[in-house]
């Protein structure tokens, strides 16, 4: 059997409570030929408010589900804020964090996205740990000065388990949403880093970063890439799952 590929799809601040039931409209046949593929496993990350029809949707399609976000607090004064618990009683079985827009748009810290790695997997789902460097870190060749401080700082005192257990998207923040692509190369030199760094040789590490088909197959065909954190493309189910027809073309 060829290798699992993992191919996840980030919505962003995209999709309404009734965009989503459309989606999975449109979803649900397109991705019927793909349901059986033991090499494929799909997953749609949706706003807090489109939960409800995504894991509708995701249930009857088969496939994995999640938010973008979570707090670490389980309850309390944090107003705005989002708890785990309320997240389960969605069955999310995924949730994304420290995504480069919620570290630079938001602000949240090292610290921040390490207790919330910790709490999400104390109640056993699946984070889905978001790192990369900035362009300008890149270019001062710092880029992995960086990613290791990220790293570090999340997994640094988790059990081996534990480590195993998340997945890794590592994702250039100039690549994101700016139809510039880390090179395979490139994009395989920091993935090979990163297994290294996590000490798990079997930990699931994605690429993300205008991912769409028409760069899938030579990103996904490299050894240490195990998938895709996919954004714009995935909003539309024929431009998501071109990533895999591609990939397998
Ligand atoms: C992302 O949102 O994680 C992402 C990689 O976006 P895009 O595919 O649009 O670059």
């Amino acid at each position: 059997m060829s290798k699992k590929i993992y191919l996840y799809g980030n919505w962003k601040m995209n999709n309404t409570y009734s965009e989503t039931e459309k989606f999975f409209v449109d979803f649900a046949p397109a991705y019927a030929p793909f349901k059986d593929a033991d090499d494929l496993e799909v997953g749609i990350f949706a706003p807090f408010t489109s939960l409800w029809p995504l894991s509708q949707g995701a249930k009857k399609c088969g496939i994995v589900f999640g938010a973008q976000n979570v707090y670490y607090e389980p309850k309390g004064a944090f107003t705005g804020e989002i708890s785990i618990p309320m997240l389960k009683e969605y069955d999310v079985t995924h949730i994304i964090l420290g995504h480069s827009e919620r570290r630079h748009i938001f602000l949240e810290s090292d610290e921040v996205i390490a207790k919330k790695t910790k709490a999400v997997l104390d109640a056993g789902i699946i984070p889905v740990l978001c790192y990369g460097e900035t362009l300008e870190e890149r270019e001062s060749g710092n880029t992995f000065t960086v990613m290791e401080r990220q790293l570090r700082s999340a997994i640094d005192g988790l059990t081996d388990a534990e480590k195993a257990k998340i997945i890794y998207a590592y994702e250039p923040v100039w690549a994101i949403g700016t139809g510039k692509t880390a090179t395979p190369d490139q994009a395989e030199e920091v993935c090979a880093w990163s297994r290294k760094l996590i000490g798990q040789p079997k930990a699931v590490i994605l690429y993300g970063g205008s991912v769409k088909g028409s760069n899938a197959k030579e990103l996904l065909s490299m050894a240490d890439i195990d998938g895709a954190l996919v954004g714009g493309a995935s909003l539309k189910p024929a431009s998501f799952l071109e990533i895999y027809t591609a990939y397998k073309a």
